[in-house]
């Protein structure tokens, strides 16, 4: 059975959308990603850090999905991480109102023993240097390492960033943070830069325009499924990746063929989780659910064309 091993924030999340609001709910990078990833029956574990605050029954309802949370440090006398951000109209931009590091201030990963030569590692957005120190922990140089990042970090820990995305194999990143990071308005500039600080493949992450994914001179785009209902966007990057780790972490095939099918499953997990509020929506998937809308993908975006 593949074997992945996830750190990123679990976390306390309030959210503002133009539908509604949210107190303190279960959120997080580590926690989302944790989800999409228990929908491909392998070996994961997340590895994060967590306040005395933090109720029990989220662990449980990530252990219950067979997610290994052994490696979720709780301080007791400390305080969980607290991310709060408010949605624009037009639901695809947001501000961040609240960035509470507290318990991740100080956080050291420590990867459980049995995690230690996983075949894929996932790192969640995280200060950069932490998501350097799983590597480090690693016993057996993983086959595949995915990381994904964002503006905070650009902000304040660049050569950080630089140094740690040197070392991973596939970057998941979204379109404003790849301008961010290049200083280049067109995303096929960008990627190309990005493939020249170290990763191979380049996932360029774009909302509800879909993601994606650059190789040397492939590309590969899949658009987002055309939804109903977007409710909360919170969490659909994360769950695009948990999806894209899951599935490759379950077929074991790392080539750019099967990355495009990864890209497919991650856009369709992402889908699902804008529908409700936080990680509602994917904490109870069936398999009928998700094979029915990745139905839905392909009616979407095959056809037949001459070309004489
Ligand atoms: P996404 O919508 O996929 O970009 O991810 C949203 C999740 O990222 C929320 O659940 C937050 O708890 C988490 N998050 C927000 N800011 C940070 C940060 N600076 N570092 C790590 N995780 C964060």
């Amino acid at each position: 059975m593949g074997k992945l091993v996830i750190v990123g924030t679990v976390a306390f999340d309030a959210i503002e959308t133009p539908f509604g609001k949210t107190d303190k709910i279960l959120g997080g990078a580590g926690t989302f990603i944790g989800l999409a990833a228990s929908n491909f029956n392998i070996d994961s574990a997340v590895v994060s850090v967590v306040g005395g605050d933090f109720p029990q029954e989220y662990l449980s309802l990530m252990s219950n999905k067979n997610i290994d949370v052994s490696g979720v440090e709780i301080i007791e006398d400390g305080k969980t991480f607290f991310w709060s951000g408010r949605y624009h109209n037009d639901m695809n931009s947001r501000d961040t109102l609240v960035t509470e590091l507290n318990v991740l201030e100080n956080f050291e990963p420590k990867v459980p023993e049995n995690y230690r030569d996983a075949e894929v590692v996932m790192l969640g957005n995280l200060h950069p240097s932490t998501q350097m120190s799983v590597l480090n922990q690693m016993t057996e140089k993983p086959k595949l390492v995915i990381l994904d990042t964002m503006n905070f970090w650009m902000d304040c820990a660049l050569d950080e960033l630089h140094n740690t995305i040197k070392h991973v194999d596939v970057i998941t990143i979204n379109d404003e943070e790849a301008r961010q990071l290049t200083g280049e308005y067109s995303l096929v500039v960008a990627a190309r830069k990005i493939h020249d600080m170290g990763p191979e493949y380049v996932v360029i992450k774009k909302g509800e325009h879909g993601a994606l994914l650059f190789h040397d001179d492939n590309a590969f785009y899949a658009p987002a499924l055309p939804l109903e209902e977007v409710f909360d966007p919170t969490g659909a990057g994360d769950t695009f990746a948990g999806g894209f780790a899951g599935y490759l972490a379950k077929t074991k095939d790392y080539s750019f063929d099967n990355m495009k099918k990864a890209v497919i499953y991650g856009s369709t997990l992402a889908s699902f989780c804008v529908e409700k509020f936080g990680t509602q929506r994917i904490e109870n998937l069936s398999t009928t659910e998700i094979y029915k809308r990745l139905d839905q993908f392909k009616s979407l975006t095959q056809f037949e064309i001459e070309l004489n």
